[in-house]
């Protein structure tokens, strides 16, 4: 099994470039022809910002926190891209985050910074899902979290079945395992009011 020792070290595009430029040749393509010849180095450079997930620090995942009572908070349509790994085509879609947290509040944009590490790699999204609930229940002190996710997935639409459906994934961890919580605060996702922040009361 080939894998590369240190995973926080920057991919190299050179590589990058020559397993690009072999495929194209597999391809059938002249990947010397004009239109071509820049792709291998923009495809290298492309990888570079959409694999970014692999080599983002834990400790970018630090908070800090402010003391202060709240309830259920609701982050709605969180914007995510990412790669299926089984197909390396895009998939990508909305997140909806309800969490309960713990008398501690934080900064909210790390959620989105707990997204884009995640989904900045090879996924596949119920895994991207469990992810994401379970860094933020381990890394931001929160009582309970339900993670939804609405997906397209590029490889269901342009191959195979060719289906423009979209799939959902949950995730619940901690209070939100429980039934009644989630009765209780999920459905305030599906609330269209502005602003997309809210606080229950
Ligand atoms: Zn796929």
């Amino acid at each position: 099994m080939i894998q590369r020792k240190n995973k926080k070290e920057k991919i190299s595009k050179k590589r990058i470039e020559k397993l690009i430029r072999r495929l194209l040749i597999e391809l059938g393509e002249n990947p010397d022809k004009e239109g071509l010849v820049g792709t291998p180095a923009r495809i290298a450079e492309m990888y570079q910002e959409i694999f970014a997930g692999y080599r983002m620090n834990d400790d970018e995942l630090d908070v800090s926190f402010v003391n202060e009572e709240t309830d259920a908070i609701v982050v709605k349509d969180i914007r995510f891209y990412s790669m299926c790994e089984h197909h390396m085509l895009p998939f990508y879609g909305k997140i909806q985050i309800v969490y309960i947290p713990s008398g501690k509040v934080f900064d909210i944009s790390k959620l989105n910074h707990v997204v884009e590490r995640y989904a900045r790699r090879l996924q596949i999204q119920e895994r991207l899902t469990r992810q994401i609930a379970d860094a933020v229940i381990a890394g931001m002190g929160v009582k309970g979290i339900s993670v939804i996710i609405e997906a397209k997935h590029l490889c269901m639409k342009i191959r195979g079945v060719r289906n423009d459906s979209s799939v959902i994934t949950e995730c619940n961890r901690g209070v939100m395992e429980q039934k009644e919580f989630r009765e209780h605060v999920v459905p305030l996702i599906y609330t269209s009011a502005e602003p997309k922040l809210r606080s229950v009361v």
